[in-house]
């Protein structure tokens, strides 16, 4: 393990809800690498724009990881069975409704939605995970682990399947700050006949009788499905070992999700250690409170805004812009904001070009020339915002500033430069100003827009055969400041948008 070296990394522990110095698994006498693991996507349908954000925090967080030098190992599960409709212990599969809806199988409907969401994060500058482990490849091993749990005292069984005792688990909830009972009244309203506490969960959920599920598996509990918080124990142990070092997920995972993944986790195990140390949870993005284009908030994704023109990077920049623990508002004002920064900082970083590769604090250090003190400077505060739980405002407020300030060196400024776009990952060493200024598309257009346009192109049409040249040069111009391209062929004129 490289020794971590500038300032401590320091995170924010849901777990405790403190920052606090990140101190490696192997600095404790454990595995070598980081473990990290992040809940994925559930992949029955497309995921929005608020979805991205837990993997673009996550890609932050392994570019802090390897600035510091510290290897990990990153593993992002893919549910594609388990995860019932409304995030409740009975009822349908989400995979199985989709499936039944596009007429499709579960097997396509995964593969499908797998597919786009990691082109998105292609697109998005997020660096692949080591593993995808996906939910459907591992029952054999959650009803091992359901077994023992059984074999342990922790589980009851119901008509409806198998439940985990939550009063048996020492400490219930404590993620949640859920009072001792481990009950928010309201929080869930399902009703479940027979189960013994309001937050007891399903480790296998029963087929009901006279219903064949799609996708059922036998077990000791009978045919049927394990239940959602059982594969992300299973998968990451199976992947990264027993303790690893940092979970992350959305937000919403720290009243539910991740807190029965720790008390089934902790009963497993039952070694009295904490099961991971770190809890890393990303704030929301909010979708529905700004006026967004032309489609539903709710299911807006990466593709409609690359539809409207906007580079994807224009995104990740957005998200960026704020702190992964704060709510953020998604709207148009904010993303076009964003989409001229990036062009900015693309047109002013091709000057700069080749940026050399910096990705480790230690690279940086090495390359800023001996003699730019204001250079080396610029460095230790990059080290500073991202160490300070991942503060890529302040990353990208520097990056800005670097660019602004005169009295950097040239080999200085493209050190500091390539510095900051390793934590950002934004891709400025490479991204082509003709690239991020987009093509706007037809749906990007106001209303009456296309008729105007069809108007003056034809106008011009009939200037060109009454030779009024002035006049069609003057349309021209009329169309080109619209951002309007006409091309004359043989079969007549042709416009698109520039
Ligand atoms: P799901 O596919 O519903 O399990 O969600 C995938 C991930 O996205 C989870 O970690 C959620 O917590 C997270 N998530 C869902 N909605 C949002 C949102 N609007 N903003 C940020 N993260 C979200
Ligand atoms: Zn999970």
């Amino acid at each position: 393990m490289a020794c971590v070296i500038g300032q401590q990394l320091r995170l924010y522990n849901s777990l405790g809800r403190r920052v606090e110095d990140f101190t490696p698994c192997a600095a404790r006498g454990g595995e070598q690498s980081v473990g990290l693991y992040s809940c994925g996507p559930t992949v029955y349908s497309y995921q929005h724009l608020g979805n991205m954000r837990p993997y673009v925090f996550a890609d932050t967080l392994r570019r802090a990881l390897r600035w510091k030098g510290i290897p990990y190992r990153h593993v992002v599960n893919i549910t594609d069975v388990g995860h019932a409709v409304a995030d409740s212990d009975t009822g349908e599969d989400k995979l199985e409704v989709a499936a039944a809806r596009e007429r499709r199988s579960v097997e396509d409907i995964a593969a499908f939605y797998t597919k786009d969401w990691l082109a998105a994060l292609a697109a998005l500058g997020v660096e692949p995970a080591d593993e995808y482990p996906r939910a459907s490849a591992y029952v054999p091993q959650m009803i091992e682990f359901a077994k023992r749990l059984t074999e342990l005292g922790y589980t009851y069984e119901l008509p409806s399947g198998l439940y985990f005792d939550t009063s048996k688990s020492p400490g219930y909830g404590a993620l949640a700050l859920l009072d001792l009972e481990g009950q928010i009244e309201g929080a869930r309203v399902e009703h479940v006949e027979g189960r013994r506490h309001k937050s007891d969960f399903a480790l296998w959920r029963a087929e009901e009788p006279g219903v064949r599920r799609v996708m059922r598996w036998d077990s000791p509990w009978g045919w049927g499905a394990p239940g959602w918080h059982l594969e992300c124990s299973v998968m990451s142990m199976s992947l990264l070992g027993a303790h690893f070092d940092i979970h992350t997920g959305g937000i919403d995972h720290r009243q539910l999700h991740h807190v029965n993944e720790i008390a089934q986790s902790e009963a497993y195990l039952g070694d009295g250690q904490p099961w991971v140390k770190y809890w890393l949870h990303n704030e929301f993005i909010l979708l529905d409170s700004g006026k967004i284009s032309k489609s539903a908030g709710h299911t807006l994704r990466l593709a409609n805004l690359v539809e409207d023109g906007y580079h994807p990077m224009a995104y990740r920049l957005f998200l960026l812009g704020g702190h992964y623990r704060s709510q953020l508002d998604f709207t148009s004002a904010a993303l076009d904001a964003a989409q001229a920064t990036l062009v900015r900082l693309v047109h002013r970083v091709s000057g700069l070009r080749p940026l050399p590769l910096v990705e480790t604090l230690a690279v940086a250090r090495d390359l800023i020339p001996a003699q730019d003190k204001q250079a080396a400077s610029y460095v230790e505060q990059l080290d500073e915002a991202i160490s300070a739980d991942l503060a890529t405002p302040r990353v990208l407020a520097l990056l800005q500033e670097s660019l602004r300030d005169t009295s950097l060196s040239a080999e200085g400024l493209r050190v500091v430069v390539a510095a900051a776009d390793g934590l950002l990952g934004l891709g400025l060493g490479t991204l082509k100003a003709a690239e991020v200024e987009g093509r706007r598309s037809l749906s990007s257009l106001e209303p009456g827009e296309v008729e105007t346009i069809e108007r003056l192109v034809s106008e011009r049409t009939q200037a060109r055969k009454e030779k009024n040249w002035p006049r069609a040069d003057e349309i021209r111009a009329e169309l080109d400041r619209l951002g309007v391209q006409v091309t004359d062929t043989p079969s007549g004129p042709t416009w698109e948008l520039r």
